[in-house]
């Protein structure tokens, strides 16, 4: 193969996966053992030594997670990846890996509500301070800097209000502050938006929603540029001599893989939140139709959009690919072929308007993930954000009766029908 640049297709079925050598299998082999023998006494001790990289045991590497994080880093214009057993399992070692006791983090307020309460509590109870900012506003973010801010984070598409990440402004205040900007990637993937590409230093996936797309496995994913100089003097826990790993200096001996090996061999060692290798080879598999599975999201998304905005008993449609939508300029740099589809809506009547819709509901399924092939409804006041107060609730854009959907693989017009049934049903009795 070679001088040859493929395509993102291209790559979704390749990346990462060659014929097995010993069998010839064309599909990726589920490795599934825990350990792995060493060819010699040699060989382990340059393996443990991380002067050569080997087969150990599936805690901290294994060759099925090896090749869906290999896809992923090729897709996403990575140096590489870590995967993990989740997305939160993934967000927590990304951060345990650059953060110490007194650090500061700057984040966007329009989250996930997992990453939120992540933020506040489980960084929190590290000594880690935080703060939260309008993701819109570049004053906010400058503003929110402090001399102990190590991190700046955000969603591309910020859980569940829709609002698009100005990327590159953001970079830009991250890099004059000596700070890595993290992106979670989740609801974008790298088909519709490669974060990296307009500066981001880290992303992070909950693989367990459009990666992997089909809702059967959890699985999360770092992915890192290799840019970041971690030995700029802000940053000791990456660039001292590690006391974890008999005094290992990671940014100094691995260079722009220094985060990443770090990432591997101390955090997902210590945590041991490991990947399982089914899972990586479900997830890997569902990357395979990443494109075309992606394009059909976007295109229903758009007509189920569409329908609810020319509805009247809707209010407030936050899809972020209408015409009407104040990202509309953004969508067209940051994710030209739609921004996924996962979105928000509001029912006027509240709380039980949105509670008497979902259960009219048929073909969507009231439940708590987004990104699967088959449509998804929830009522985030209720469930997902039900952790947050008023004004937490308030700030990442959800009201009493916004409905979240996540719209899936069926034909539009099957969803639409199903739609208009549950609107139906609030005018029976009002
Ligand atoms: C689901 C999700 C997460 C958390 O991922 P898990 O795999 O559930 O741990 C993080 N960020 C976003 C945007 C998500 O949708």
């Amino acid at each position: 193969m070679a001088d040859r640049e493929f395509g993102f297709a291209t790559r979704t079925v390749h990346a990462g996966c060659r014929p097995d050598p010993t069998t010839g299998a064309r599909a990726l082999p589920i490795y599934q053992s825990t350990s792995f023998v060493f060819e010699d006494a040699e060989a382990a001790a340059s393996y443990f030594n991380l002067q050569e990289y080997g087969n150990t045991y599936s805690r901290i590497v294994n060759p099925t997670v090896a090749a869906f994080e290999e896809r992923v880093a090729n897709l996403d214009g990575g140096v590489g990846a870590v995967a993990f057993a989740s997305g939160l399992a993934a967000q927590s070692a990304a951060f345990f890996t650059l953060l110490q006791p007194g650090d500061h983090v700057v984040s966007s307020s329009a989250l996930y509500g997992g990453t939120i309460t992540q933020l506040k509590h489980f960084l929190g109870k590290l000594s880690v301070g935080l703060d939260f900012v309008d993701p819109d506003d570049p004053d906010a973010w400058k503003a929110a800097l402090t001399p102990d801010t190590k991190l700046l984070f955000a969603e591309t598409i910020g859980n569940p209000g829709g609002n698009i990440l100005d990327i590159e402004k953001v970079a830009a205040i991250a890099r004059q502050h000596d700070t890595p900007l993290m992106i979670d990637n989740t609801f974008a993937t790298p088909y519709l938006c490669k974060p990296l590409d307009w500066g981001a230093d880290i992303v992070v996936y909950s693989a367990t929603k459009f990666l992997g797309g089909h809702g059967t496995s959890l699985g999360g994913v770092v992915v890192d540029s290799g840019d970041f100089n971690w030995s700029n003097g802000r940053f000791p826990v990456v660039a001292d001599p590690s006391p974890a790993y008999h005094g290992l200096s990671f940014h100094d001996t691995f260079g722009f893989y220094g985060y990443l090996t770090k990432l591997r061999a101390e955090t997902l060692r210590d945590l041991g939140a490991a990947l399982s290798p089914f899972n990586a080879f479900l997830l890997a598999q569902g990357i395979e139709t990443l494109p075309l599975r992606m394009r059909q999201h976007v295109a229903n998304a758009r007509a189920v959009a569409a329908f609810l905005e020319s509805d009247d008993r809707v209010g407030r449609v936050s899809y972020p690919g209408l015409a009407s939508s104040p990202y509309r300029e953004l969508v067209r740099k940051y994710l030209p072929e739609g921004p996924s589809s996962v979105f928000c809506f509001d029912l006027p009547g509240g709380r039980e308007h949105g509670v008497r819709f979902i259960e009219a509901l048929t073909l969507f399924s009231h439940l708590a993930n987004v990104g699967d092939a088959k449509s998804l409804v929830i009522h985030p006041a209720s469930t997902t954000h039900r952790q947050l107060g008023d004004a937490e609730l308030s700030a990442a854009g959800i009201g009493p009766g916004t409905i979240r959907l996540s719209i899936g693989l069926e034909d539009a017009d099957d969803l639409i029908w199903d739609i208009e049934r549950g609107l139906a049903a609030l005018e029976d009795t009002n």
